[in-house]
């Protein structure tokens, strides 16, 4: 059994920037990086459906997803970081040092002093044809990052709730319309949220709409939807899809032991400290507020530097 002082879980944003500075301070990372398993869930995370990069400081030319990520993967291993493409398929955090079962291992294969979780979260997916192929191709599951490329576009936000209306919101800068596809007839966002969607002149609704298919061959060229009540079959003809029907976190190893919110997100104290004494958290997993690049950037150095302390406060 490898036995590693940090464990980082997760190799998006948080993970890669907790392996930089665990590994600047010389405490030898292991990275266990995820392994592709569909197209919306590979070693990188969320960045890696991403296409262009523009707000992330440092590079006013932009950069892609992919090239973000692989910049960091390099400066993570530059400073001694080792990374596995493989998943952690069990962790048992009730005895110190904490045990990891890796991909195919039968016995626990490392055991480490203290861990970094960093799976990150996974966009809900309507999981209908075209959705997975047009991905980054005209469909989205993220305004902040991909809006900008929509400029004059007619664009569909799929979703009621307080995402879809402030994406949908977000996106009116850009879009020349944006058609807000729900399922009900009613939003589960909230009463503020819905009055600004409602005063602005750029959304109108598809109300008790269910997308059956996203349209297009290398782009997206439409939705076929049908009508809830009447059954009734229609194509809205969009060329931009964005899919904001809820976010959920990659919490499966630690449910059973880790204290988490409501919303099922690890719930975290001052930094990254979580009900597990030696496990932090940090970027997509226990935040479902910010969920930038940048911001998951930030939490990741914020748990390797309170995990570099807690080391040492427990001598090892
Ligand atoms: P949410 O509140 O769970 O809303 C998800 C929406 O997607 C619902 O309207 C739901 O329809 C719809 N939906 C779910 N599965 C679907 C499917 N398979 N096909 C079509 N539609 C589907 O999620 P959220 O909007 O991401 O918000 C999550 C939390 O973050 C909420 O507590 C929200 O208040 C908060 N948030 C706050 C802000 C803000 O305050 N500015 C911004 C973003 C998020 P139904 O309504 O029919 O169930």
């Amino acid at each position: 059994m490898t036995h590693t002082r940090v464990l980082i879980i997760g190799s998006g944003p948080a993970g890669l920037t907790a392996a930089i500075y665990t590994g600047r301070a010389q405490l030898h990372p292991l990275v266990i990086e995820g392994e592709p398993s569909s197209t919306t869930d590979q070693p990188g995370g969320q960045l890696m459906l991403t296409t262009d990069i523009e707000n992330f400081p440092g590079f006013p030319e932009a950069l892609t997803g992919p090239e973000l990520m692989a910049r960091m993967r390099e400066q993570a291993v530059r400073f001694g970081a080792e990374l596995r493409t493989t998943k952690v398929q069990r962790l048992d955090t009730t005895t110190r040092p904490f045990r990891a079962w890796l991909t195919g291992d039968e016995e626990p294969s490392v055991s480490a002093d203290t861990v970094i979780l960093a799976t990150g979260a996974k966009s809900l997916m309507m999981n209908v044809p075209g959705e997975e192929r047009l991905l980054s191709h005209g469909l989205s599951t993220c305004a902040t990052c991909d809006g900008f490329f929509f400029r004059g576009h007619d664009i569909a936000v799929v979703g009621g709730g307080d995402s879809a209306l402030e994406e949908a919101l977000f996106l009116t800068r850009f879009a020349t319309s944006v058609t807000v596809v729900h399922r009900r007839d009613a939003l589960r966002a909230s009463k503020i949220m819905q009055e600004r969607a409602f005063a602005n002149d750029k959304i109108t609704f598809a109300w008790n709409s269910q997308v059956l298919e996203v349209l297009g061959d290398d782009r997206v060229s439409g939705l076929r939807l049908r009508d809830t009540h009447s059954g009734e079959e229609r194509v809205l003809d969009v060329t931009g899809v964005f899919v904001a029907i809820g976010h959920v976190p990659n919490t499966a190893l630690v449910q059973d032991d880790l204290d988490l919110e409501e919303k099922g997100y690890v719930r975290t104290g001052l930094g990254s400290y979580t009900s597990i004494d030696g496990l932090f958290a940090a970027g997509d997993v226990q935040d479902h507020v910010y969920r930038q690049a940048v911001t998951s950037a930030g939490s990741g150095c914020v748990a390797a530097i309170d995990a570099e302390r807690w080391l040492e406060a427990q001598g090892l």
